[in-house]
């Protein structure tokens, strides 16, 4: 299975050591499936990691309806993960979530001031696409984007995707895209990581957000268990972008 799911055409890089690394996603979850393995691997080998999450989560209901309440327990969800890939730093902000594409002049300025504060070596994001069509990744990946190209452009840039097999065995939500340009968007992995025994890392950080499991069992056939389609993951690709 594991077969089925990678692409292993796409080069195996050395991971980064000692540099700083700055992680921005929108939503508690969003670091599981895309950095979970790569994160624990990325401080063994003496990086400063931080992790920065926009929103509190608050539409991840199972129709996308606002819930204050469940903010506030994926923000204690996206701690407990964050503890268990011992992330160097978690900085969770209060963007409204499924707002973002309407705040992207505040999001500039901010995602613009954590450059500046953080300098990092190493930025990673989802890419243009954001990775399914979700408007608030596509708007985080603009705003990291443009500010990179602009005033950054000693930083790498890696964009957290998924190579194209990836897309044909697991169901991810697309039905949020609000259109579907943004499959000319998708960019293709140059690179993978083999995350290797921080795979089982990566599976108790998801098991953290207690509150979206029903969300991970719907990208993958209801009879696995969570644990094990979590396991097959491990290569996690990025696009670096040069
Ligand atoms: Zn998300």
């Amino acid at each position: 299975m594991v077969y089925w799911l990678h692409d292993h055409d796409i080069p195996q890089i050395e991971l980064p050591k000692d540099k700083k690394i700055l992680i921005l996603f929108p939503h508690p979850d969003d670091e599981c499936l895309t950095v979970g393995g790569t994160v624990p691997q990325l401080l063994k080998n003496n990086c400063e990691v931080t992790l920065v999450v926009l929103t509190k989560g608050e539409r991840g209901t199972d129709d996308a309806h606002l819930d204050p309440q469940l903010g506030e327990i994926r923000t204690r969800e996206m701690e407990h993960s964050a503890r268990i890939l011992g992330v160097t730093h978690l900085i969770q902000s209060d963007f409204e979530d499924g707002n973002l594409n309407q705040l992207k002049v505040t999001l500039q300025k901010y995602v613009h001031e954590l450059l500046v504060q953080q300098q990092p070596d190493i930025v990673i994001t989802y890419d243009l696409s954001g990775m399914y069509g979700h408007e608030d990744h596509i708007a985080l990946s603009e705003a990291a984007t443009f500010l990179m190209q602009k005033f950054f452009p000693e930083v790498m840039l890696w964009y957290a995707s998924f190579p194209q097999k990836m897309y044909q065995q697991v169901s991810l939500p697309d039905y949020m895209a609000t259109s579907d340009t943004f499959r000319s968007r998708i960019a293709s992995p140059t690179a993978r990581i083999y995350t290797g025994l921080s795979t089982l890392t990566k599976i108790q950080a998801l098991y953290a957000h207690e509150s979206q499991r029903y969300s991970f069992k719907k990208a993958f056939p209801a009879w696995l268990p969570l644990w094990f389609v979590t396991s097959l993951f491990v290569y996690e690709y990025f696009s670096i972008q040069e």
